[in-house]
């Protein structure tokens, strides 16, 4: 069920027209026709808000403030984080574990003489040596970089210490440019593959090209049979805005149908409250196709500039942005219905992944 929205630009002229219906009530005759006259030429002032699109949505459109999002279900919501605590720790298998803030998420793995870190959010990294703590007293001795982002390594100076640093070269590229000082280099770096084996634990590495960003990595646990792979799934939600800026829309999706093809019981997406099944691949799978084809669709029976003033034809900008908005539109009316109570936050993100899609669809 869909929350009432009240469309910005609806409401405004609606209260401008009121506003000139009681001018003319109050005033006498040619007061109202002045009013009459102010409003119609405000109505067509370059670079103002004009009369919405026709067939707008409920859902308020990027750049107008929602009075409510919609209900996020218990289900995406996931387990409560103890507020006291700051994070909450998942068994994943023998010795595996995820740890979550409820946003972002990571692992650490732990053997007979330490333990290796995946990943290290700025948000909780402090957090990260407690969490440890509880299940065993052996060190850090490595630590796994999922990709370059900041927001899932920036708190790799958190853990203390001095670990081997794992990524892919690519990974190490940018952060060799990024200068970062809380995102120390890798000290061993890979290409396609890295087979880390710790006493009896074993983390399988390996990548598959740039989709979200180059040397993104899927991170394999076989014996706990867990799979992550950070910023492609998350699960009961929307993606992130813009496919979770994936820098590489068709690789994005060819990757993300990849993942049925590895054998794996739970999913680390590196984001949201809780872990992944199988089953949050493929919801999130069937999302995609279905906003691939009603991109595809708006896009095929919505004409450039049809109903733009005659003035703007010549400015190819400002068709391509009427063209656009309308085949955004198209694309977010047919997703609604089916889509909107799936996946929590479909209202904050689902204009942001039709804007995105048509764009991919047109240039890739
Ligand atoms: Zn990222």
């Amino acid at each position: 069920m869909l929350v009432r929205r009240v469309n910005r630009h609806a409401n405004r002229r609606l209260r401008m027209q009121v506003a000139i219906a009681c001018a003319g009530l109050i005033a006498a005759g040619g007061l109202f026709w002045v009013g009459a006259a102010l409003a119609a030429q405000s109505r067509t002032r370059a670079g103002t808000q004009g009369v919405p699109y026709g067939n707008m949505p409920a859902l308020a459109p990027i750049g107008v403030r929602v009075d409510r999002y919609l209900e996020v279900s218990d289900s995406a919501k996931g387990p409560a984080v103890d507020p006291a605590k700051g994070y909450r720790t998942q068994k994943l298998g023998e010795g595996l574990y995820m740890i979550t803030d409820g946003a972002y998420q990571s692992m650490f793995m732990t053997y007979d003489e330490g333990v290796v870190v995946v990943d290290a959010p700025p948000a909780y990294a402090s957090h990260i040596p407690t969490a440890i703590a509880e299940v065993t007293d052996k060190p850090i001795t490595h630590l796994v970089y999922s990709h370059y982002h900041a927001d899932h390594i920036g708190g790799a100076t958190s853990l203390g210490g001095h670990p081997i640093i794992i990524a892919q070269q690519e990974t190490n590229r940018l952060l060799a440019r990024d200068k970062d000082p809380k995102r120390p280099l890798a000290t061993v770096t890979f290409d396609d593959r890295y087979r880390l084996v710790v006493g009896s634990q074993i983390l399988e590495l390996s990548y598959r090209g740039t989709a979200h960003a180059p040397g993104n990595i899927f991170i394999h646990a076989p014996k706990q049979r867990a799979l992550m792979i950070v910023d492609f799934i998350f699960p009961g939600w929307m993606p992130w805005r813009r496919f979770a800026v994936a820098q590489d829309i068709p690789e994005y999706f060819a990757q993300v149908q990849g993942i049925n093809n590895w054998d794996f019981d739970t999913l680390v997406g590196g984001h949201v409250a809780r872990t992944g099944t199988r089953a949050d691949v493929a919801i999130q799978l069937a999302f995609m196709e279905d906003l691939k084809s009603a991109a595809e669709t708006a896009l095929k029976r919505t004409t450039p500039g049809a109903g733009l003033n005659p003035p703007d034809r010549g400015n190819p900008w400002a068709v391509f942005d009427d063209y656009i908005d309308r085949v955004a539109i198209d694309c977010v009316n047919q997703l609604t219905p089916k889509w909107s109570t799936r996946l929590a936050a479909f209202d904050v993100y689902i204009w942001d992944q039709c804007y995105s899609m048509e764009q991919s669809l047109r240039i890739d």
